[in-house]
């Protein structure tokens, strides 16, 4: 098969249909599969344990991250939460201080009773990642870029520093998606993501997806998925393939529109603040522009003080739509501190660097002159 991840995309289980040699994959939506001879197990047994259309998705998504393999769940939370399965009772696991709201959601819960201790740092800086290491630790889980202020981890060096102390690493990859970024490729355990967001791109399912290196953790995963029941449905793996065909298309286009639009807001005296990984000032620039295939879609900003509020703005954006969440076709904007990161406390997000007058946006498909019209309008 092609390295050329647009070719990967479309070709992806197509002409794998062994009923009516239908050229798109079927979707099956049986929860049983009849089996020829009782003692025989067959491929596909109970919907739980496995389903066609979810081994497609998994195997084209393991492809694009050059993983060993891929087990997708029902959301990017599952996704995340498989990883803590087989962690020993009391590990702590180190987390990116400014990762998204809802990780550091499920690691404070399964800390109250000892099942975990979470330990926050900004891992883009390795000192600060080292000085964790000094305790066990049984797992790092790292974003990069980080969400909401696009803070850039270099993959390659936390992945040494991982392996010296004995600690798996997992990368949080939903803000890049494979088409922008492959950690396994920079020496990371797994690449974890959100398919709800770049992967699927059309904001109407929610998965998410676990990528291995080795693939005796992807035969231990997929037991921990069919043991819990955190496989993705039928219906959501089969719109989430058909969105991922033109993933390395819509990729590369938005991170186009995205540095535009970025450049355009790091010009105006309205603007204090952009946090954008593509512009030169922009301190991870160099790490980004080595690790990474394009610098993503997502853009936070800070108002200058003598600008309109932060509420003002967004509710007068028309083109971008006020709702939290990222990597669709169509442009959304979010206040994180009252929306994707409402569940940390004040004084977390304070140290995570996210202000409530900070504004993200999500950089969809839409013109970018239309795009920037929109915000003239809207910084009034
Ligand atoms: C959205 C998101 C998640 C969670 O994914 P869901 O599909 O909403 O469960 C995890 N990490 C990041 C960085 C996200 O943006």
């Amino acid at each position: 098969m092609s390295q050329d991840p647009r070719t990967r995309a479309i070709r992806a289980g197509l002409n794998t249909d062994r009923s009516w040699n239908a050229v798109i994959p079927p979707i099956s939506l049986s929860t049983a599969y009849r089996r020829e001879d009782p003692a025989v197990q067959p491929a596909y047994d109970y919907a739980r344990t496995a389903n066609p259309g979810r081994s497609l998705l998994a195997d084209a998504i393991a492809e694009l991250e050059n993983a060993a393999g891929a087990v997708v769940t029902g959301s990017g939370m599952s996704a995340i939460d498989l990883l803590l399965h087989d962690l020993p009772f009391g590990a702590r696991v180190i987390c990116s201080h400014d990762a998204y709201g809802g990780t550091r959601r499920l690691l404070d819960a399964r800390s109250s009773g000892g099942r975990l201790v979470p330990v926050y740092v900004d891992t883009s800086n390795l000192d600060a990642v080292s000085a964790a290491l000094n305790e066990d630790a049984a797992l790092i889980l790292a974003e990069t870029p980080s969400n909401p202020r696009l803070r850039i981890t270099d993959i390659r060096a936390l992945a040494k520093l991982a392996r010296n102390a004995g600690t798996e690493l997992a990368i949080d990859n939903t803000v890049m998606s494979p088409a922008l970024q492959r950690p396994l490729d920079w020496g990371a355990d797994y690449s974890v993501q959100s398919i709800t967001k770049l992967i699927n791109g059309h904001s109407d399912m929610v998965g998410g997806v676990v990528c291995c290196a080795d693939p005796e953790r992807v035969e231990r995963l997929t037991w921990w998925a069919n043991c819990v029941g955190t496989g993705a449905g039928a219906f959501d793996s089969y719109l989430a393939l058909r969105g991922l065909r033109t993933l390395p298309l819509r990729a590369k286009a938005q991170c186009e529109s995205a540095q535009d639009v970025a450049t355009w807001l790091a010009r105006d005296m309205r603007i204090a603040h952009v946090d954008y990984p593509g512009l030169d000032s922009h301190p991870g620039h160099d790490i980004a522009a080595r690790q990474q295939d394009g610098f993503g879609q997502l853009i936070s900003i800070q108002l200058s003080d003598s600008a309109a509020s932060a509420r003002d703005v967004v509710s007068r954006l028309d083109l971008f739509t006020l709702a939290q969440s990222l990597g669709g076709v169509e442009s959304l904007v979010c206040i994180p501190a009252l929306m994707t990161h409402a569940s940390m406390s004040p004084q977390a997000r304070q140290e995570a660097g996210v202000p409530d007058t900070l504004i993200r946006l999500s950089v969809g498909l839409e013109g970018a002159a239309d795009m920037i019209a929109d915000l003239d309008k809207a910084l009034g």
